[in-house]
């Protein structure tokens, strides 16, 4: 037994000097003087460091931070400081050495580097509330170095790839953690390439079947998709050397969890998705003629295959926010299907693959600053403190993952706006003052109202008014963060002002009728007029909506209120909760068996049914409801409320049914409906709930409401439901 360990340690050994050596290779290319001796050095102090630490899996830890700086080095293109603070980024938090000593041996920059990592570490593991707050104080690491945020994004990718030791509610969590913020961080700052494997790796742990059915489809078709990709790609890659340009045209495959949302968003199923892949061009191009050669690309394919207009897309003019350039065209092929092509160059390419970085290396040849702007726009954000954290987040979600519009002022100036950007939130974007006064705007001189979306290209003139104040709605006209912030801001200090001037009010009315104005009394009106706060009485005094006769007679009749409490403090209750779950046989919840015990009931947003993934999630005032892991609302529940997540799990044993939606298409044809009602409720049984039919030019598109008993039940009635003559498709839906 002994020697076998000893054995196992020699070989260990050699292999994390093989990693470390590897490492070394992939970081070469931008290794300067001396640099090789600081990776040795903080190699040697994490080694030492972590020496009697493993992982889950067994590995030896060392493997976690070589891991990491590999990925900042091949992956995201970062230089040795990076590299450094990547061997480095766990030794402070997990053992003896201090940011001291860190700053002794590497300097200032180094510690700064590693302390922004440590201080974000602690984010998601804390059981409170405060984890949308601590999102927001990550978010203000960013602001200070990115660099945090890049090792921090390799850090949690390397975490991902090696997910499969970790127990299932954890992966669940850092699975929901990663699609809900770092996924869109990722592809905020052009990491593409890595920000498609932490969706694809999300999707693997929340939800698997559908990773799994995806996967394998992909799989089947394979062998005909290369020689497609073949054929296509043939003609253009022979002309396009004809005309003397160097460049490298293959096939690219689309992620899973973009071809999964594109079946999602347009309600298709995977066989009608038709790009799976795409063709992309890397051209070899000098500098100046970079432009140039895209557009002669561009001329090449679209004569050889006919485009879509709608469907051009030119960020090599006017480069993407976070850097991305190219130029898309989608275009016919051979066999009758829409083929995307990508044409860019190779610094073009870089930038796409790993962002950032390599944007910053060419920056002295370029004159875009879009990364930096926006940068700047996040500390704008940061710095409101008036925002509540969550709602922040959601706003600064929203912006993370849409795409850019470009709009002149009538002075000429670009402002770069998300999609869906409106008139008022030019305004806002102008100026606080500008948005708070805004009436109206003038798009290429002709008027229009303050909640018109503007268009790419659009020159924008706002009018204003004095008179004007922001307003509830406007809230529903804008979508950047940052002119919701200062709306909400705006309305909240309008609020206080009226509360104030209610508050007045009631203390000489209830003066008059000679009662004390106090604490108590003030909250007995709340709780009599069902209103949540005392300011929200205030508020209703001051705009008159509470008639003060009525307050009156009230405080005059005696009468006492039921005395219903307002919001209880939340934590008591999930802690109530989780331990009356604890008091049952394990700390799982069984639906179906502890019905009589706990509270709970299916969350109408997804309509799990049994055998479908799913966990249990506290709310406010109605208990416990249960969700599907793959539900629309899951990440998010997960991600910000981990602390009110419980494990839930079916109880096998039940004769219940449950509602769900089938959606079925296919060729319309005498008696179709018959058939499929007659296996629905004859041969299977099942009581139908409603039944919605579209038949259009011979094509049958139905959506019916049907309860079963669980997953199982559901997939044998879609495989006969399939059998049916003229039926192409059935899928499941959720409302
Ligand atoms: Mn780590």
């Amino acid at each position: 037994m002994k020697t076998e360990l000893v054995i196992d340690l020699e070989a260990e050994k050699q292999e994390i000097l093989k990693r470390y050596r590897a490492l070394l290779r992939a970081s070469k290319s931008t290794l300067q003087k001396g640099d090789k001796k600081e990776i040795r050095k903080a190699f040697d102090m994490a080694l030492e460091s972590h020496k009697d630490m493993r992982r889950k899996s067994g590995e030896p830890y060392i493997y976690h931070p070589i891991a990491v700086a590999q990925i900042a080095a091949e992956e995201i293109g970062l230089g040795t400081t990076s590299i450094v603070c990547a061997l480095l980024h766990d030794v402070v938090e997990d053992t003896d050495i201090t940011l001291e000593d860190i700053e002794r041996e590497f300097g200032k920059k180094t510690a700064k580097i590693i302390d922004g990592l440590t201080k974000i570490s602690g984010v998601f593991d804390t059981n409170s509330s405060l984890q949308a707050e601590n999102f927001r104080k990550m978010l203000l690491t960013l602001a200070d170095d990115v660099r945090v945020i890049l090792i921090k994004l390799a850090d949690r990718l390397h975490n991902m790839r090696t997910m499969d030791f970790m127990p299932r509610h954890k992966q669940l969590k850092i699975a929901s953690e990663t699609i809900y913020l770092y996924a869109p961080l990722a592809h905020r700052l052009g990491l593409y390439a890595i920000k498609s494997e932490l969706e694809d790796l999300s999707m693997k742990y929340l939800d698997p079947d559908t990773y799994k059915f995806i996967a394998k489809k992909l799989n089947e078709k394979k062998a005909e998709r290369a020689l497609f990709i073949k054929k296509f790609v043939e003609p253009i890659d022979e002309i396009v050397h004809e005309q003397g340009l160097v460049a490298d045209v293959y096939g690219r495959p689309k992620s899973i969890h973009s071809i999964w949302n594109k079946m999602k968003k347009k309600n298709i199923p995977f066989e009608e998705v038709y790009d799976l892949f795409a063709i992309r061009i890397i051209l070899d191009s000098a500098p100046e003629n970079e432009k140039a050669d895209c557009w002669k690309a561009y001329s090449i394919v679209t004569d050889l295959y006919r485009p879509n207009p709608d469907r051009l897309r030119d960020w090599v003019s006017s480069p993407k926010g976070n850097g991305y350039e190219s130029l898309h065209t989608t275009v016919m092929g051979p066999r009758g299907q829409w083929v995307e092509v990508q044409i860019r160059t190779q610094r073009m390419n870089e930038i796409a693959e790993k962002g950032f970085a390599a944007h910053w290396k060419y920056k002295e040849s370029s004159n875009d600053n879009g990364l930096d702007q926006w940068i700047q726009k996040v500390r704008e954000m940061l710095s409101n403190p008036e925002a509540n954290a969550l709602d922040f987040l959601d706003d600064f979600k929203m912006n993370l993952f849409s795409d850019e519009i470009f709009i002149f002022t009538p002075k000429g100036a670009l402002i770069q706006l998300p999609l869906g950007a409106t008139a008022l939130d030019f305004a806002f974007e102008i100026h606080t003052d500008v948005g708070a006064t805004c009436i109206g705007a003038k798009v290429n001189h002709k008027l229009v109202p303050i909640s018109y979306k503007l268009q790419n290209g659009d020159q924008v003139e706002i009018i204003t008014s004095s008179k004007q104040t922001p307003k509830e709605d406007w809230l529903n006209v804008v979508v950047t963060a940052k002119a919701k912030s200062k709306i909400k801001s705006s309305l909240k200090e309008e609020k206080r002002k009226i509360a104030e001037n209610g508050k007045e009010i009631l203390e000489r009315k209830l003066k008059s009728l000679k009662i004390t104005y106090n604490t108590d009394n003030i909250q007995k009106l709340s709780y009599f007029f069902k209103l949540p706060s005392t300011q929200e009485l205030f508020v209703n005094v001051a705009l008159g909506k509470i008639e003060l006769k009525d307050i009156k007679e009230y405080l005059l009749s005696g009468k006492e209120v039921e005395h219903r409490s307002p919001e209880r403090p939340e934590n008591l209750s999930v802690d109530g909760i989780k331990s009356k779950i604890k008091g049952g046989d394990s700390d799982i919840l069984l639906i179906g068996e502890d019905m009589q015990r706990i509270d709970y009931t299916l969350a109408a947003c997804c309509n799990p049914i049994p055998g479908d993934d799913v966990f249990g999630f506290i709310t406010v005032s109605e208990g416990i409801k249960i969700h599907r892991t793959n539900c629309p609302n899951a990440a998010q529940l997960m991600a910000n409320y981990g602390y009110r997540v419980v494990k839930a799990k079916w109880n096998k044993q039940q004769e219940l049914t449950f509602l769900t939606g089938l959606r079925i298409v296919g060729i319309d044809d005498v008696g179709l409906i018959n058939n499929i009602t007659r296996v629905i409720s004859t041969d299977f049984k099942v009581n139908m709930r409603s039944i919605t039919v579209d038949t259009n030019e011979g094509i049958f598109d139905g959506s019916i409401m049907i309860f079963v008993n669980d997953t199982e039940h559901l997939e044998n009635l879609i495989k006969n439901l399939l059998k049916v003559r003229g039926v192409t498709g059935v899928t499941r839906f959720d409302a």
